[in-house]
């Protein structure tokens, strides 16, 4: 890319856009590449160059690009009622419809549904319908949340502290909030040298006990993870992890936060990575593959425990004073509702689970032995490639992000648009692909990965 032509509309994005997760100086060297439009697993941008969007936008859009009925539904449902709120009791019938479905087909502790915009904000409101619920029920000093090491929740001020990448913490005075990050459970990074992965499980679980007792368990009051992590790293957990971490939040009453943004709707093979990890959580969150981001929409459901502690510390102090204007919004929901009917009818979890299992067999058969690469990793549609300047010693590249960097520029040129997070390249297509796009997707990048010093 060349520094953009005066007035064209690069040059107009470089004078009026502040960028998300970019370097703003460089950016006015480059511009940007504007995106013009998508269909199923493609997007171009305006100089009609096609890519592979290997990354679904951002782990997002499960039915691909422009389909017509969610367009539709979001066109209808502006027609009839184009917006509405949900405070002071008032409602709408996408909004219940959802919320209704959304208990149906999750774990059946949850039982109530509340609807944020975005991820962030579904984490903010958990820390604070968290807090509130143990003020509610006597327990004032249990406040500090745990999360971990990668971990990502959001950006804002309360989901951002509990992310545990230094990238989002660093000159925003972050975190704000009571929060211990734990080892992240990454076995191939962080294991120790000899040390098994059953090993490495049982000194996360100790880690996270002796934490717990360090702080004292009654100022303990939630542990939030990604069930398999995704913006750090896109980080499996070792065996056993979940079932331990379950035991000992049980233990000394630490509510267990899923946090699905990127998992739910079908991402890991199923419908809930709740499900495939065994994980029976008090509060989930959702968003992204909700709508397919064709609208922002997010989603915390909650056990019923939680709700009626709540509800009693309404009736006691008067009201829930949470909400958001665009909480609970008829178009985005009706997008929602629609957009599920899509993944049940077309079978698109199970389609996942199949298309999964070829995604990590081509990942491990084609690139485990490249020397560039460390270590494949991964389960159903979503992966990642870890660089390494090093095989056997694991080293990272020096300075850490300039070949990821590099192979993120050079899959733009061979037609794929993936994602590297440091020198972690993560794939996460929508859940639609197939086979041979599959086998297109990853020859593009083999060719930009063979490139790449
Ligand atoms: N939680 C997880 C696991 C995420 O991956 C993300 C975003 O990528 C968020 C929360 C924040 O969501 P949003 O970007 O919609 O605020």
């Amino acid at each position: 890319m060349s520094k953009p032509l005066p007035n064209s509309i690069y040059a107009r994005d470089v004078e009026y856009l502040l960028h998300a997760a970019t370097n703003a100086r460089k950016h006015e060297e480059t511009g940007p590449i504007v995106i013009d439009r998508g269909e199923g697993i493609h997007v171009f941008d305006d100089q009609g160059n096609k890519y592979i969007e290997a990354m679904a936008g951002l782990w997002s859009v499960a039915v691909g690009f422009g389909e017509k009925r969610l367009a539709d539904a979001a066109y209808q449902q502006m027609l009839k009622l184009p917006y509405y709120h949900s405070f002071s009791s008032k409602s709408n019938e996408p909004a219940i419809l959802l919320a209704e479905r959304l208990v149906n087909m999750s774990p059946d502790k949850l039982s109530k549904v509340f609807f944020t915009n975005s991820g962030s904000e579904a984490n903010d409101t958990v820390v604070k319908m968290v807090w509130y619920f143990n003020n509610a029920r006597g327990k004032p000093n249990k406040k500090t949340f745990l999360a971990r090491v990668n971990g990502y929740h959001g950006i804002t001020m309360a989901s951002a502290s509990l992310t545990g990448l230094p990238v989002n913490h660093r000159d925003f005075d972050l975190p704000i909030l009571p929060v211990k990050h734990l080892t992240c459970p990454h076995f191939w990074r962080f294991g120790l040298p000899g040390e098994t992965e059953a090993e490495f499980t049982d000194r996360l679980a100790a880690e996270l006990e002796q934490t717990i007792l360090d702080a004292g368990p009654d100022t303990i009051a939630a542990f939030i993870g990604e069930p398999l992590m995704g913006a750090g790293g896109v980080l499996p957990p070792p065996a056993g992890y979940w079932t331990k971490v379950q035991e000992i939040c049980r233990k000394y009453d630490i509510l267990i936060v899923a946090d699905e943004v990127i998992n739910g709707f079908g991402r890991l093979g199923t419908m809930f990575a709740c499900e495939y990890y065994g994980i029976e959580p008090d509060m989930l969150v959702v968003s992204k593959q909700i709508t397919s981001s064709y609208q922002p929409l997010a989603a915390i459901l909650f056990s019923d425990e939680i709700f009626q502690g709540i509800a009693d510390n309404t009736a006691k102090i008067g009201t829930f004073g949470h909400g958001f204007t665009a909480g609970a919004h008829p178009v985005a929901t009706a997008v929602g509702l629609e957009n599920l009917d899509i993944i049940e009818e077309r079978g698109l979890v199970a389609h996942a689970a199949e298309m999964g299992e070829i995604l990590q067999r081509e990942l491990r058969s084609r690139f485990t032995d490249h020397p560039l690469v460390g270590e494949v990793r991964g389960v159903g549609l979503i992966g990642a490639v870890e660089l390494s300047a090093d095989k056997a010693t694991k080293q990272r590249f020096d300075p850490p992000g300039k070949a990821g960097a590099y192979l993120f520029a050079r899959g733009h040129e061979h037609g794929v648009i993936i994602r590297a997070i440091g020198d972690q390249i993560a794939f996460c297509p929508p859940l639609i692909i197939t086979e041979p796009e599959i086998m297109d997707m990853l020859d593009r990048f083999a060719l930009a990965l063979d490139e790449t010093w």
